[in-house]
Order: structure tokens, then sequence, then C-alpha cells
């Protein structure tokens, strides 16, 4: 089956992005992706309507040559997993992403590198199994490299834990091209490697994978360069990246399932 490639992550001028969502659209259909999700950051630092993005992604559509889904970026407040999304903007979001940083409360506290640890994970697990809206851990782990946290120290029983969450709330584990640049102070070929166990060990335990590119600019679209490397070392097939059905589909354009049925007859 060919894969039908889908940037599930990335930025415009709504928070940090460069580019308005229409030219990150553009983008997609020119590079042959099949969907584009416009995801940005609901944080103190950008206000965020969701209504509007949601608009523009359906004024988008009309013209896109690629599926259209009008998503968020939200943080992971705390330990106990709350996001920083209100309730009422859930119904407008077709796609909602959560990412820690190093403001989430309760997770860096403690001068013990593997009590850091051990509290991502606590987080990420309770935001998992606190947000039935949540869909996609971006970027997983990131938040390590500037909390002074090894890689080394996400053991196989933490990993469990991460994963038995994901798989009972279905929310899957993104591999995000640039995750990488948090940990560029650092020998990368080890922390590509050490990143490859990690999703080996995940995917292993059937969580699903998506791919980001967590694009601020319309040139950043569907790059995967560096998340197909970790596949690659994680020696995961392609076909193993999960297809979100887009909840508007664009007239037209291709779907996995569609595609898959069709296959099934020849
Ligand atoms: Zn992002």
């Amino acid at each position: 089956m060919t894969m039908l490639w889908q940037d599930l992550h990335t930025h415009t001028v709504h928070s940090d992005g460069k580019s308005d969502i229409r030219l990150m659209i553009q983008t997609a259909g020119v590079y042959g992706l099949n969907t584009i999700a416009i995801t940005d950051h609901c944080s103190d630092r950008y206000s965020f309507d969701p209504e509007r993005l949601q608009q523009e992604c359906a004024a988008a559509r009309k013209e896109a040559a690629c599926h259209v889904i009008a998503g968020v970026e939200a943080v992971v407040l705390d330990i106990d997993g709350h996001l920083s999304i209100a309730d009422e903007m859930i119904p407008h979001l077709e796609l909602v992403l959560g990412e820690l940083n190093r403001k989430t409360k309760g997770c860096f506290e403690s001068g013990h590198p593997e009590q850091r640890a051990e509290n991502i994970i606590k987080a990420m697990v309770n935001a998992c199994r606190r947000n039935p809206c949540l869909r996609i851990l971006a970027h997983p782990l990131n938040v390590a490299a500037p909390a002074g946290v090894d890689l080394t120290l996400f053991t196989d029983d933490l990993l469990d834990e991460l994963a038995l969450a994901c798989k009972q709330n279905q929310v899957a584990f993104e591999l995000m091209s640039d995750q990488w640049w948090w940990f560029r102070t650092q020998p990368l070929d080890k922390v590509t490697e050490e990143y490859a166990r990690i999703v080996s060990y995940i995917a292993g335990k059937g969580v699903e994978l998506t791919l980001g590119s967590d694009a601020h600019s319309h040139q950043g679209v569907g790059n995967f360069i560096w998340a197909m490397r970790v596949l690659q070392l994680a020696d995961i097939d392609e076909s193993r990246i999960a297809y979100i059905m887009p909840p508007n589909p664009t007239p037209g354009v291709a779907i996995a399932g569609a595609k898959e049925a069709n296959s099934h007859e020849h």
C-alpha cells in the first residue's frame, strides 16, 4: 500500500508560525501530502480562537488538494494532566495534540533526574486518562532535554505505563521530525539511537504512531526526514504509521480506508 502522508502538526500566524493557513495548505497540496493539520498553540503566550481557525480551514478546504484538519497544540499544564484548552473550545477542534513544556507544574521541581523522568511520564499518562479529546502526544519526551533528563532514564517500566495509557485512551505517539533540536547540545547519533529504542518499544506495545513536522513556516511542511531515520533505526515499517481519518474530508482526495478497500478487490 502506498503511504498516504499526513503532516499532523503545523503552526501558522495564528500562533508563532510565519505563514498563513492558506499557504500551509497550498504547500501540503504541492508536496503531495494527503492531509495537513493546522495545530496552533493554545497557551498563555498566544490567544487562541478555535472558531476563527476552523472557519479559515473550512474556507481553504474549498480549493485544497489535500485534507485539512483544524486542530490545536494544547499544553499539559500540570502532572495531573490538565490541558490548556477550555471545554467550550473542544467542539471546534478536529484534532487535539498535547505537549509538555518546562512550565508543566509538578514535573521538574525534584532535584533527582530519575524522579523528573518519572514525573514526565506521569504527566503524559494522566493527560491521556483525563482528556477524552486528546488524540496525539506532541514530540513526546522533548522536554527531557532542557530538564536535564537523559533519555536512558526512560526505562521499560516507565514506557510500559505510557504505552498502556496511550492504548487504553487511543492516544498516538508522534514522530516529530525536529525532535533532535531540543537535544542538539548532546551527541546526536546517540540521541537518535536512544529515541529509536524508545519508539521501537512503544510501537512494539501496539501504540499508534503519527508523523508531524511541527513546521513554523510553509517551507517545513512535510519534513519527516529525521522521523524516517528513527523509524529505520527502530526497524519499523512505514505502514505502521497510523492514518487519522479527516473528520471533514476534502472532496476528491483519497482517504486510506477507501484505498485499502479498493486494493482488496484486486
Ligand atoms: Zn508544535
